[in-house]
């Protein structure tokens, strides 16, 4: 579905993934708001439109996450969100992201489904993996540690990087 969206909005060949522009895209509004440390963000539907809150005083990887998990609840679950404002709290990444831990935690399914819309949405592996092949191909192969670097051209945390970069061998 993330990788559908790209190609709709023709991104997904550079880094970082402009996450606002394709909310825009998608027809939702961006709201960003000064909200409680724990609230990362929410999406309703007014009128007809997706409005989706952002905390603005979050760190701004944070926020591209909470826009491209918003994204993927607008394209999964639009259907659960007209009558109701979806607020989502401190979700942890790393956490949210491995399948081992949903239960404990009691996570919802639709939370992990857009979390990991998120992932395919701000890094997608057509584009890792070609970054990663180019790397290889030059002289950073002496870098020891990709991660800093590779998180900061996508803008996304060290741990989404971390997941991708495990999701990349995966499908080796
Ligand atoms: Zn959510």
């Amino acid at each position: 579905m993330a990788a559908s969206v790209l190609q709709r909005f023709k991104l997904g060949e550079t880094a970082p993934i402009p996450v606002d522009r394709i909310a825009k895209g998608l027809g939702a509004v961006v709201r960003y708001s000064a909200l409680d440390n724990e609230l990362s963000g929410m999406i309703f539907i007014k009128d007809g439109t997706p409005i989706i809150g952002v905390n603005a005083l979050h760190h701004i990887n944070r926020q591209r996450f909470t826009i491209a998990h918003e994204c993927g609840h607008l394209e999964l679950h639009r259907d659960l969100l007209s009558n109701e404002v979806h607020v989502d709290k401190d979700f942890s990444v790393p956490v949210l992201l491995n399948r081992d831990n949903q239960s404990s935690l009691g996570t919802e399914p639709i939370e992990v489904q857009a979390n990991r819309f998120a992932a395919a949405l701000l890094v997608p592996l057509p584009l890792l993996q070609k970054i990663l092949h180019g790397r290889l191909a030059s002289a950073d192969i002496d870098d020891e540690s990709p991660l800093d670097e590779l998180a900061r051209k996508f803008r996304v945390s060290k741990s989404m990087m971390e997941y991708r970069l495990k999701s990349v061998s995966a499908t080796k």
